[in-house]
């Protein structure tokens, strides 16, 4: 695996590539691999000629200081994790190689996209991850990029992103790779205690209770409960939703034919976990 930290070492690769018609696909992460990560590399590698993948830290993106500070950092483990998984390139930009001094950050108009879920609890949180993808597409122009359901609001906003700024790449969308347990893997997993990722299991039963017990009609009880009995197992919640799969629309009335997906955000102590299932 050829590992470049520059942009202007990275394009001359691409450059070739893109001369010999290698097809170029892409997986941007934040480091701290685990298999949820390495299904995306393996979609890209079964569809792709060449599998670029990017481990930056976007501090833009994050809303909170000691989230930043605290994110996991395994560079090493990460490095022969993708080298073993057939990765062909990996992009370790600096902060400054990503964010130069004279980079102003453009607006993203994302609507009401960034106003809802995650952009409620997480303010500026979508328009540093549009920020870094944005950045990153306009260095490696790939011709698909693979992202995780696990971030299904994010998955959206990088969509209306890629619409806006006019990127020619095909988002491909892999499905949530959870342990044997159910607990959707994440890097902040590792920032949880023994005991803490048997709590964490609570997030995904209360997804799939909502996907086995949703009944056409007001969906607001149950989305009260289940978030109630989260506060009360020792989770600070900030949302259980029930939410149009299409546009995360929240929904109150379920029509029985709507597709839908189920989100959770809650915190464990310190640290913030999120899930999300679709209800179909
Ligand atoms: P991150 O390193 O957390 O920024 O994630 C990088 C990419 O991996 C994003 O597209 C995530 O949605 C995806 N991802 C993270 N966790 C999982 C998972 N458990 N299953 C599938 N994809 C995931």
């Amino acid at each position: 695996m050829i590992l470049v930290k520059t942009e202007k070492t990275i394009i001359p690769f691409l450059q070739k590539w893109r001369k010999n018609q290698l097809s170029i696909g892409f997986v941007p992460t934040m480091g701290a691999l685990h298999n949820g990560h390495l299904s995306l590399i393996s979609s890209s590698i079964s569809d792709c000629d060449i599998c670029v993948s990017s481990l930056f830290v976007n501090p833009t993106q994050f809303n909170n200081k000691s989230d930043f500070e605290k994110y996991p950092v395994t560079l090493e483990k990460d490095i022969a994790l993708l080298e073993a998984a057939g990765c062909h390139i990996l992009f370790l930009p600096s902060v400054s190689e990503i964010y130069p001094p004279n980079y102003v950050p453009p607006h993203y108009p994302l609507g009401e996209l960034e106003m809802i879920l995650e952009g409620k609890y997480r303010p500026g949180h979508f328009q540093g991850v549009c920020q870094v993808v944005d950045r990153l597409l306009h260095i490696i122009h790939p011709q698909c990029l693979y992202l995780g359901q696990k971030d299904y609001q994010q998955c959206m906003v990088i969509k209306k992103m890629i619409e806006l700024r006019n990127y020619f790449t095909d988002v491909k969308i892999n499905p949530t790779i959870r342990d044997a347990n159910g607990l959707a893997l994440s890097s902040r997993n590792m920032r949880l205690s023994d005991e803490e990722k048997i709590l964490a299991l609570h997030l995904s039963k209360t997804l799939f209770y909502i996907k086995e017990n949703i009944e056409p009609g007001n969906v607001e009880l149950l989305k009260q409960q289940m978030a109630q009995q989260l506060e009360d197992k020792g989770f600070k919640v900030d949302y259980v939703e029930i939410a149009s799969a299409a546009t995360l629309e929240t929904v109150t009335h379920w029509n029985g034919n709507d597709k839908l997906v189920a989100l959770v955000a809650a915190y464990i102590n310190e640290v913030r976990l999120i899930d999300n299932m679709l209800l179909f």
